[in-house]
């Protein structure tokens, strides 16, 4: 067994766990549901990650989805510092939030009118506030595994980091706060219905990963999606895809663009900015109309539509809309996902996989995990040890079994084969 020299990241982890609860910023990072200590990455380039003993990974997390151009991309740097050099922030309307919106609008028609957040839990927070505000209903309905950010009402059976740290949902969340929030089975048409005849004219909105990345990769069967559709728009329900994750990821125009389904509201968030603090929800003209100052539901923020966000994220669209893009970021996907599955057939291993763009995901299970249940039946054991032994060849996958994994335009056929080939030696292992 190989065993990586990490002294560097290991005393900053120790000190940084005198000052930071767990030693991070946000909790999956901390790599507890695999094990070990976490690297300490020092820099990024294309599809590499550098850490401070001078270790290089090939990068499949993509800081979690926003690098999809690859790290530091310099025509990206060089909107960031242009627009940098003319301050960083005004608290007033500036150029680029046209241009973003407008771009935006292009790619996602959907997203008639947009208003710029922070995160992605912010979206997710406001786009619901706008959905119970246009209603007039106070419940919504989400799915068990989906993750729309740490807001008080969504975190109930929610995926990635609280599905990792086996977390059931978290304390210092008010009862209240969640008692208007109605869990249902992704892919479960039936049990989605059942919910709206039990509440009759009281639900607000349905927001659903269209394509799940927090179970890790999952699929709506197309029956179940459009049936969201059709039972959202019979009983007066608004239909809110989180496309924060498959967002300009999965194709130019999301989630909704491959599935053919238009939502009324759409939040995102991720390669948006990619790399810096935005978010954005957006939809239906008449629904954004509602919003203040235009209407009397309120949603503010310091820092929306920072100029420097905005330059970053408009940079990286741009970019991302090239000809080409897309079928690369497929083929790249397919390249390294078939060979995995034919690794893991060799090595009579379970494992499904699957991907779509620049999104993967793949379960240590006999395919396909259409659902929750399936996909924490999967072999978590067997995912730890094979984390583990990527990381030791210089694989950076995500530290978790749940998360998806993310391929950039800067991943070559290189980094695929230097990874399959790390791939061999470890499912062998
Ligand atoms: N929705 C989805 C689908 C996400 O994947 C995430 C983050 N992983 C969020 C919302 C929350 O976004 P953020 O971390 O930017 O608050």
């Amino acid at each position: 067994m190989i065993k990586l020299k990490t002294d560097k990241s290991k005393e900053l982890f120790a000190t940084a766990k005198t000052l930071m609860p767990g030693g991070v910023n946000s909790p999956v990072r901390a790599f507890g549901s695999v094990g070990g200590e976490p690297i300490f990455i020092d820099h990024a380039k294309g599809a590499h990650v550098f850490d401070v003993d001078g270790n290089k990974y090939v990068d499949y997390v993509g800081s979690w989805g926003p690098a999809i151009v690859g790290h530091a991309h310099p025509e990206v740097l060089q909107a960031v510092s242009e627009t940098m050099a003319k301050g960083l922030s005004f608290g007033a309307p500036s150029v680029g939030e046209n241009l973003l919106a407008t771009k935006i609008n292009q790619i996602m028609p959907a997203v008639e009118r947009v208003r710029l957040v922070s995160s992605g839990t912010e979206a997710c927070m406001s786009a619901l506030r706008v959905a119970r505000g246009f209603t007039g209903r106070d419940k919504i309905i989400k799915f068990t595994g989906c993750y729309h950010g740490h807001a008080d009402m969504l975190l109930v059976q929610a995926g990635s980091g609280v599905l990792t740290l086996g977390l059931p949902d978290s304390p210092g969340v008010p009862k209240g706060a969640t008692e208007t929030t109605l869990c249902a089975p992704f892919n479960d048409l039936a049990a989605v219905e059942e919910i709206f005849k039990n509440n009759k004219d009281e639900i607000a909105a349905v927001i659903i990963e269209p394509i799940t990345g927090n179970t890790g990769f999952i699929r709506p069967a197309p029956s179940f999606i459009s049936g969201l559709r059709k039972i959202t728009e019979q009983e007066g329900a608004l239909l809110i895809f989180d496309e924060v994750m498959t967002g300009f990821r999965v194709a130019m125009g999301g989630a909704q663009e491959i599935l053919k389904i238009k939502p009324d509201l759409v939040t995102l968030g991720k390669v948006i900015g990619g790399g810096m603090n935005i978010g954005a929800y957006g939809g239906r003209s008449d629904i954004m109309a509602k919003l203040a100052p235009e209407g009397p539901i309120y949603q503010a923020g310091t820092l929306s539509g920072n100029p420097v966000a905005v330059a970053c994220g408009l940079k990286t669209l741009e970019i991302l809309q090239r000809q080409g893009s897309f079928e690369k970021l497929n083929q790249i996907s397919k390249k390294l996902v078939n060979g995995l599955k034919t690794i893991a057939t060799e090595n009579d291993i379970p494992f499904s996989v699957d991907y779509e763009g620049g999104m993967f995901g793949f379960f240590f299970a006999n395919g396909p995990v259409t659902s929750h249940e399936q996909a924490t039946q999967a072999d978590q054991k067997r995912f730890v040890q094979f984390f583990q032994a990527m990381l030791q060849r210089g694989i950076y996958l995500a530290p978790s079994a749940f998360e998806a994994g993310f391929v950039s335009l800067a991943h070559t056929d290189e980094d695929i084969e230097i990874t399959l080939e790390a791939a061999r030696a470890a499912m062998a292992e």
